[in-house]
């Protein structure tokens, strides 16, 4: 191909390997140099042998493969290219494998044995918290329960005298961060009074606060404020109780316990914080979860933090540690966002889950920090059609030469992207608009339950739609689906694993899941349990 010569090879290495987004599309010549210069690239990647002293976890829950490839064109439609050339921030991770999500009991599973599998290395069942398949489900004996724990990677951290973190917009009570520093075979347990009478497992809270190894977790930031603080007492920001009917109120007691401790619950108190004179940070910024980023600023009256200013926070403290630190990051809210069929919810938290991505790497030393950047399981969320390039992810399909959406076979337009069951069931979609416009508060439909459920009311004999633009690029369209269901569902297919650092290299082909813990404690030189 002669006409490489004639082209900048800087110039197209600026325009393609960076992720920049740009108005014109590449030449033929451009594809070329660019396809060229990934394979010099590969030769190039670095494989750190030795040991991490410090690893970085992040989750993106339910964050499967289509839900990356969409957040990544929706990224770069917003920084104005076609979008489908923009690269998210971790996409540019050196290595990468695939993880198999399902449990011990489950094809497709719930955000509980999944994250006992990465951070025990042990597949467990449904609704488990890093205890092992043989815990009677529902066990209230504590004495019984000691039997089946599994030791996470957060508490062997621990033992070795290193900080450790846990950071989520979900509850901090919630199934992933939870499997890091509990042990209980209900996930559901989160206050004491979620347990039934007679239980001594301690509720998911208490575990968190009475964690004992070595002066406990040194940071903890989410959302769940209300599973920390006593039923009698009205929450800061709104005009509801705690949820502990046992009297304690375990943000006090985070303080009173701890050296250099600080409990915090809105932006101002976080930003206040020196992380050079804090060694303990509780942040609980909502009583229930935090809100979608693309809610955050307008609905919090009195503010919270980005994930990544939480990341970036807890970096701050955990990393004044001489033995280095373990540190989870979750971007909770994806998940909820699908089950409420609402794409466009889930794929701007899976942006901003990228930026703290960025923030944790560039606050970090390849040499001596492995990052690794998985999900706990898929959702049944697809992009479909022959939209042409460039065509609004959100939007309508349009084909390659159209100047119209396509239509489907009763003559309706339809969306690229869909659900295969959910809240957007087609019979009821007609509705969607004055639906969505319930949608956005606070405390109504996108915080209500614990995953987000939609009260959309189905009604079967409406069928498809006559759908326009305006309405499926309404932040709050409910994306259609085919199977009517409450809530969208989880899926089983696999789900990406993006590494940076020490034993990086080792994340590679199809793993099981719970192999992900191997590599890290692998990395860090923790010994064989
Ligand atoms: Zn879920």
């Amino acid at each position: 191909m002669q006409f490489i010569t004639k082209i900048s090879v800087a110039a197209v290495s600026a325009l393609l390997s960076s992720g920049a987004v740009h108005a014109a599309d590449p030449t033929p010549a451009e594809w070329f140099l660019a396809g060229q210069k990934a394979v010099t690239d590969g030769k190039t990647l670095v494989k750190y042998e030795q040991k991490a002293k410090n690893v970085i976890l992040f989750i993106g829950d339910g964050m499967g493969i289509s839900t990356i490839t969409a957040a990544r064109i929706l990224d770069g439609q917003q920084k104005g290219g076609k979008g489908e050339e923009n690269q998210l921030f971790f996409e540019k991770a050196p290595y990468l494998a695939l993880s198999k999500t399902y449990a011990v009991d489950q094809q497709t599973s719930d955000s509980a044995p999944t994250m006992t599998a990465m951070v025990t290395g042990v597949k467990s069942n449904e609704g488990y918290l890093s205890v092992d398949h043989t815990a009677k489900r529902g066990e209230l004996d504590a004495a019984k329960l000691e039997a089946v724990k599994l030791q996470t990677i957060l508490e062997q951290a621990k033992a070795r005298n290193m900080s450790v973190g846990i950071v989520s917009t979900a509850r901090i009570t919630h199934a992933t961060p939870a499997a890091c520093y509990a042990h209980t075979t209900i996930r559901d347990w989160e206050a004491d009074g979620d347990r039934p009478a007679g239980a001594t497992v301690p509720d998911i809270a208490a575990q968190l606060v009475d964690f004992n190894i070595n002066g406990g977790i040194d940071v903890a930031l989410g959302g769940g404020r209300a599973r920390f603080i006593p039923a009698t007492v009205n929450d800061p920001e709104y005009a509801t109780a705690g949820r502990r009917k046992d009297g304690r109120d375990l943000t006090t007691e985070w303080v009173s316990k701890k050296t250099k401790a600080a409990y915090v619950w809105n932006t101002a108190q976080f930003n206040a914080i020196n992380p050079s004179t804090t060694d303990h940070l509780l942040g609980l910024f909502e009583p229930s979860h935090m809100h979608y980023e693309a809610d955050r600023v307008k609905n919090d009256k009195s503010g919270e933090p980005s994930l990544t200013e939480m990341t970036k926070k807890a970096i701050d403290i955990l990393s004044k540690n001489p033995n280095g630190y373990f540190l989870m990051v979750e971007s909770g809210r994806i998940d909820h966002a699908h089950h409420a069929s609402n794409a466009y919810r889930a794929l701007t938290d899976t942006i901003q889950m990228s930026t703290a991505v960025e923030a944790a790497v560039q606050k970090s030393d390849p040499k001596d920090t492995l990052i690794v950047v998985s999900a706990d399981h898929s959702h049944v969320f697809t992009i479909g059609g022959y939209p042409q390039r460039g065509n609004p992810i959100l939007g309508l399909t349009q084909n390659v030469g159209e100047t119209k959406p396509e239509l489907d076979m009763l003559g309706l337009p339809y969306t690229t992207l869909s659900y295969a069951n959910g809240s957007g069931y087609t019979g009821s979609s007609d509705k969607q608009l004055a639906g969505a416009k319930s949608f956005g508060a606070p405390e109504g439909a996108w915080a209500a339950g614990s995953e987000g459920h939609s009260p959309t009311k189905y009604s079967g004999a409406i069928g498809r739609p006559l759908l326009t633009n305006e309405l499926v690029q309404n932040s709050n369209y409910l994306q259609e689906s085919t199977v009517p269901l409450p809530a969208e569902t989880h899926a089983a297919e696999d789900v990406a694993i993006f590494a940076y650092g020490p034993q990086a290299h080792l994340f590679h082909g199809i793993m099981e899941q719970n192999v992900i813990y191997h590599v890290m404690a692998d990395a860090l030189g923790l010994p064989k349990k």
